[in-house]
């Protein structure tokens, strides 16, 4: 039997009206069961993590008033849909234990990484509790399988053990279950709670695709798949209809939110079909993330990313590789994401974007010890499979924006992407530049005649 797993980002199951659209998909998508995957309800993350900020910082009424919001936002939600007598009883003990978490965090003047990560695993579970009944499924702990290493805020999955794991998951699936799961989460081998990164339930998707050897992922988010640009920046952004995993991988590891940059690798190895759509609107255009590149022009640029929040980290020549080395291993340790080592003669520069507060703490502390240490940059990608037959046709584009500061240019083992720095004060003229440049300055993306099928 073909398996599919459903994931449902927090904007597709923010509201009452939201969690009714997203039923609607789950029963038209899987009508002999699979697993869907939720995130929190929208904004849920955000407000457990101020509670805890408040509550680490001794503001004990402060992160309760987060709380109350929270359980009444949850409570008006569930009322709506007319479910609250049924999740209650699963919602008080959730709650009651977000309140302990808290209240510990207060008395110990200190949010750990542990335990916001325990604080934040309430919100998920809130979620896929409400989505299980609406959707008529049966709610699963997703740390019964996923297990990880014990970098909280940042975990790395455990794949063989989160394999052997979901092996009975499989079954009961196949079967014709129809489950519904937390996203983001994961848990050590010793049973804490982790999550992977902000972003990570599509991560929690594709990994839990990978496991149980589904035959397709589908992202269900706001958008109408993976567009030409962050339509935040790019009103304009068209949706790309097919895409390389290639090109995915670029995008969402230079910035574009719509895919978290770790939920590719599970596609790459285990080749299910990767889809994009559009929870607002199903019918509408979508994306498909396929193992084998379309055709695309030489040249060509498919999409525009960008991430704020990079600091560059500067070492002189003089300094020799192991310092900068040290350095980038110590950051992504404590969970930065590296954007750049570039060695020269001239010295070494280190892009990273620190992600964690522990990974802020390592910063600051190298920072203090005397190196040039500079934020305020952001690093900037164009995609495109074409750029693998002519790779200088992203420089020719970039010489054509005129003097730009730009602080280094980030080519990698990547064919499919060119990076660069800029002042992140530049990004609101430069992104619709690049793209109008870039991307609607070529012929639309379209499905190359001998790749239709049908
Ligand atoms: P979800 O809650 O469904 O996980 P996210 O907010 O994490 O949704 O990701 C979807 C958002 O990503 C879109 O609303 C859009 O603002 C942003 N985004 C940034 N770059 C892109 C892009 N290239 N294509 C699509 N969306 C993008
Ligand atoms: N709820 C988590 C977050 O806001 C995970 C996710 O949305 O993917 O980061
Ligand atoms: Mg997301």
């Amino acid at each position: 039997m073909s398996l599919k797993v459903l994931k449902f980002g927090g904007s597709s199951v923010g509201s009452a009206e939201a969690f009714r659209r997203a039923a609607a998909i789950v029963s038209e998508e899987l009508p002999a069961g699979g697993l869907v995957v939720v995130s929190a309800l929208r904004g849920t993350t955000d407000r457990i993590l101020e509670a805890c900020a408040a509550a680490g910082g001794g503001q004990l009424p402060s992160a309760r008033e987060h709380l109350v919001a929270l359980r009444d936002r949850h409570r008006q939600v569930a009322s709506e849909l007319g479910l609250w007598t049924e999740v209650r009883p699963t919602w008080t003990p959730l709650l009651d234990r977000l309140d302990r978490l808290l209240t510990g965090m207060a008395m110990l003047g200190e949010a750990t990484p542990r335990g916001r990560d325990a604080a934040l695993a309430v919100g998920e579970t809130l979620s896929a509790h409400l989505a299980a009944a609406c959707f008529g499924g049966a709610f699963r702990e997703v740390r019964e399988v996923l297990r990880t290493d014990a970098r909280f805020g940042k975990a790395r999955p455990h794949l063989a053990a989160l394999r052997t794991a979901a092996a009975p998951w499989r079954e009961a699936l196949e079967a014709g279950g129809l489950w519904v799961t937390q996203g983001f989460l994961g848990i050590t081998a010793e049973g804490h709670t982790t999550t992977l990164g902000r972003g990570g339930s599509d991560t929690s998707a594709t990994l839990l695709g990978e496991a149980l050897g589904a035959e397709e992922v589908q992202i269900w988010t706001d958008v109408d798949g993976v567009l030409t640009a962050d339509p935040s920046l790019v009103p304009g952004a068209r949706p790309i209809p097919q895409m390389s995993l290639g090109e995915a991988e670029a995008l969402s590891a230079f910035g574009a939110k719509v895919l978290h940059a770790d939920s590719l690798a599970p596609g790459a190895r285990a080749g299910f079909r990767l889809v994009v759509a559009n929870t607002l609107r199903p019918g509408a255009s979508r994306t498909e993330i396929l193992p084998v590149p379309p055709l695309r022009p030489p040249g060509a640029v498919t999409s525009v990313a960008y991430k704020e929040g990079i600091s560059l980290l500067r070492f002189p020549a003089s300094a020799g590789l192991e310092p900068p080395l040290k350095a980038a291993r110590s950051l992504e340790e404590a969970g930065a994401l590296r954007f750049g080592l570039i060695a020269s003669p001239a010295g070494t520069l280190l892009a990273v974007r620190p992600e964690t507060p522990a990974a802020a703490e390592v910063l600051g502390t190298l920072a203090a010890s005397g190196l040039a240490c500079e934020s305020g940059w952001a690093v900037v990608a164009l995609v495109g499979e074409g750029l693998r037959a002519d790779p200088l046709a992203a420089l020719r584009h970039l010489a054509a924006l005129g003097p730009e500061p730009v602080g280094g240019l980030l080519t990698g083992s990547s064919t499919v992407s060119i990076a660069f720095l800029v002042p992140e004060s530049r990004l609101g003229d430069l992104i619709p530049r690049l793209h109008d440049r870039c991307v609607d300055g070529q012929p639309p993306l379209r499905i190359p005649e001998r790749q239709k099928t049908g």
